[in-house]
């Protein structure tokens, strides 16, 4: 029987509530017990203004690659029980407060277009707090269509992304 090959995939990860830094080491730590999941490496934590509606606390954003042998769907399953564990309260509104946000970015060299699934996720060009941990762990990566990632990176230079210090848990609600 032939085993699936595994691919590799970019997750993003966000949070900026309940210790937010603390939510996303606990992502990290069910990737790593995921049937038919790798982690390869995470990025550094980065801290970042909350993009949304209404005074929201900043986030704390990094990136993870790893190799699966999960198919996109099973993977995008694998991440919101991962959210939902981790008490995301899935809502109407886009872009309020959360406890965990796991993005799909890149799922091999594919472009999917399902009614759950859009990848490359259609908003990762536009935001540094994606750009910058996912071009930490890959440099040179490219989209499936061969555009490279770092001229989308210097294109949003402006926002307000920074390397959060080791163990910082300070004044988040
Ligand atoms: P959001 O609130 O922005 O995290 O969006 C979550 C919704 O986006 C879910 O219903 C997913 O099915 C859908 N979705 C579409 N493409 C993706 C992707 N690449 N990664 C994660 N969720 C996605």
């Amino acid at each position: 029987m032939n085993l699936p090959s595994p691919v590799t995939a970019y997750i993003g990860l966000g949070s900026n509530l309940q210790n937010p830094a603390a939510q996303l080491e606990c992502a990290l730590q069910a990737l790593r017990k995921q049937p038919g999941i790798l982690m390869v490496k995470a990025s550094s934590f980065y801290r970042s203004k909350a993009v949304g509606p209404g005074d929201q606390p900043d986030y704390v954003n990094a990136a993870v690659q790893l190799e699966t042998t999960l198919s996109p769907i099973g993977l995008l399953d694998a991440l919101q029980s991962i959210e939902n564990t981790q008490g995301r309260v899935r809502g109407e509104i886009r872009w309020v407060a959360r406890t965990l946000d796991l993005d799909l970015l890149l799922y091999g060299d594919q472009t999917i277009q399902h009614s759950r699934l859009q990848v490359p996720h259609p908003r990762m060009t536009e935001r540094a707090f994606v750009l910058k941990p996912l071009l930490e762990l890959a440099p040179t990566l490219r989209l499936p269509d061969g555009q490279a990632l770092k001229p989308h990176l210097d294109a949003c230079a402006g926002d307000d992304v920074s390397l959060l210090p080791n163990g910082s848990t300070d004044t988040w609600p």
